[in-house]
């Protein structure tokens, strides 16, 4: 069966998902087709009012449903169940999210809704085997560290991979006992919302999955500042999470994961296998054309090597082919909207007006739709925003270095520190710099994910505060409460 199809007759679940049910909503943010600029049903705006009958929903859901009280192992077959029909509905949901995202829809069935498929299954298995704890007392008494769930959790997700992002906060909050009332991004919509109709049809008590749809400032900020939220899990660009860590506390202190954003570097040592190193980089800067929290966009190359590699990646970069995510043919997917390319460019042209060479790339691609050139940037000056910001889009710079500590110092990033990558064939330096550098996650001899879902994902500095993925997230999402019984 083909996946392609025609983005012009494509049916969307336009509407909030509160209750089990679709409420028709009218389009009110308007969402131009990354893959050819047109425009699509636009993206319709949840206000307070619409918030707060989500989390009431949720409340009564939780009640009603008794989800928490429910025997674990029977919420872990209710997720699993949801996360086979996923599977099973994989064509439909991926063409929903590739029609407006940067996600191609080749790819989302084979990767990104698949292994979303896997993660909740993953966290519906901790449900009947993370317990509370007996501790040691006098024997005078009795001590427990007792956890449950926290009620209703508010999540917030970005476009750059909305059912990944939307599994991650879904999968280990149901599957400790809550609720959850969702927005994704305004700019993808309608994928998340076709995610929780599935759970529901799965055998999900309707009302715990609640997806409102709108932008930050009215529906994401109702969210985070609702008293019936008992906390919040939100994933996005650091500015945002600042700005929700702000209002939360202005309107009431609850906790909060935050997966923000990075600046990752790939460091390569002359004694690393270099083609190995070169896919790698390429194939990491080139997964959804840069827009990836975790990309590795500063190479940081041993002096020697610097040039071969950088001819090597560059080759591998220069191969690609534009193609609209509908076309399940289509690698090479474009930038989410005219803003971000615009901003991407505009980074771009600034490094190039202020001495640094292009080696490949450095505009737009001719084309119809919102397509980068895959770029590398070489002398890039140090207070250059292309060497300092998150650019999310197809561009590496490139700086050398003489000695591991020289290294090490420009791997440092001031604000980010989210991923980074280490090639070396040395393994005690491997483990040495494991060590040293300051990022939550270091890929040494690759630069992708995993299908390890234990390992924990999440930012040191402003890159995020607790993690996604692992045993971690399945925990920040129950609260502990200490028993002492006097015997
Ligand atoms: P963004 O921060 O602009 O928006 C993310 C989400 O937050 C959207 O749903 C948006 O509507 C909402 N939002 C924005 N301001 C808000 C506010 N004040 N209150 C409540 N909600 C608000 O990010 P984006 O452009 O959608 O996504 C790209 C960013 O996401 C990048 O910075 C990327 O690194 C980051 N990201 C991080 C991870 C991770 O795991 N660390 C994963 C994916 C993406």
């Amino acid at each position: 069966m083909s996946l392609s199809f025609d983005p012009d007759t494509l049916p969307l679940p336009v509407g909030h998902f509160i209750g089990g049910d679709l409420l028709p909503a009218e389009p009110v943010i308007d969402i131009l087709r990354p893959s050819d600029g047109r425009p699509q049903t636009g993206c319709p705006l949840a206000g307070a009012d619409l918030v707060d009958r989500a989390v009431n929903t949720a409340k009564a859901a939780l009640k009603s449903s008794n989800w928490a009280g429910l025997r674990p192992r029977e919420r872990t077959r209710i997720l699993q169940a949801w996360a086979d029909l996923m599977e099973t509905e994989a064509a439909t949901l991926a063409k929903i999210e590739a029609l407006s995202s940067s996600r191609p829809v080749g790819q989302l069935v084979a990767g990104d809704i698949a292994v979303t498929a896997e993660q909740i299954r993953f966290f519906a298995e901790f449900a009947d085997k993370e317990g509370s704890d007996l501790v040691p007392t006098d024997d005078r008494s009795l001590g427990m560290i007792m956890t449950e769930p926290y009620g209703v959790v508010g999540a917030i997700v970005p476009w750059n991979v909305p059912i990944s992002t939307a599994g991650w906060k879904l999968g280990p909050a149901l599957a400790a006992g809550n609720a959850v009332v969702l927005k994704p991004s305004e700019q993808t919509p309608f994928s998340v919302v076709h995610m929780a109709r599935l759970a529901v049809k799965a055998g999900v008590p309707a009302g715990l999955i609640n997806i409102v749809l709108g932008d930050g400032q009215t529906t994401g900020s109702a969210i985070t500042g609702h008293p019936g939220i008992a906390k919040v899990s939100f994933t996005g660009s650091s500015r945002a999470g600042a700005a929700i860590a702000g209002h939360i506390a202005a309107t009431g202190i609850k906790p909060m994961t935050l997966e923000l954003g990075g600046k990752s570097p790939q460091i390569v040592f002359a004694d690393a296998d270099l083609p190995r190193a070169a896919d790698a980089i390429a194939a990491s800067i080139l997964a959804n054309a840069g827009q990836g929290c975790v990309a590795g966009t500063r190479l940081i190359l041993q002096d020697g090597i610097a040039g071969p590699l950088v001819e090597a990646v560059a080759a591998r970069m220069e191969r690609v082919r534009p193609g609209p995510t509908w076309d399940e043919t289509s690698c090479y997917p474009p930038i989410i909207s005219e803003v971000q390319i615009s901003r991407i460019d505009g980074i771009v042209q600034a490094a190039i007006a202020h001495g640094a060479e292009c080696v490949i790339g450095g505009g737009r691609m001719d084309c119809a739709g919102y397509f980068y050139k895959p770029t590398i940037l070489a002398n890039v000056s140090p207070r250059s925003p292309a060497l300092l910001e998150e650019i999310f889009g197809p561009v590496l710079t490139v700086q050398t270095f003489t000695e591991e500590e020289e290294a090490l110092a420009l791997a440092d990033h001031p604000t980010y520190g989210l991923a980074a990558g280490v090639f070396t064939s040395d393994l005690s330096r491997a483990v040495r710099m494991s060590r040293l550098i300051q990022a939550g996650t270091i890929w040494v001899n690759r630069y992708s994910r995993s299908r390890d879902h234990i390992l924990p994902t999440g930012g040191y500095k402003q890159s995020g505060l607790g993690k996604d993925l692992g045993r971690e997230a399945y925990l920040a999402n129950r609260k502990s409460k200490s028993v002492l019984i006097g015997l």
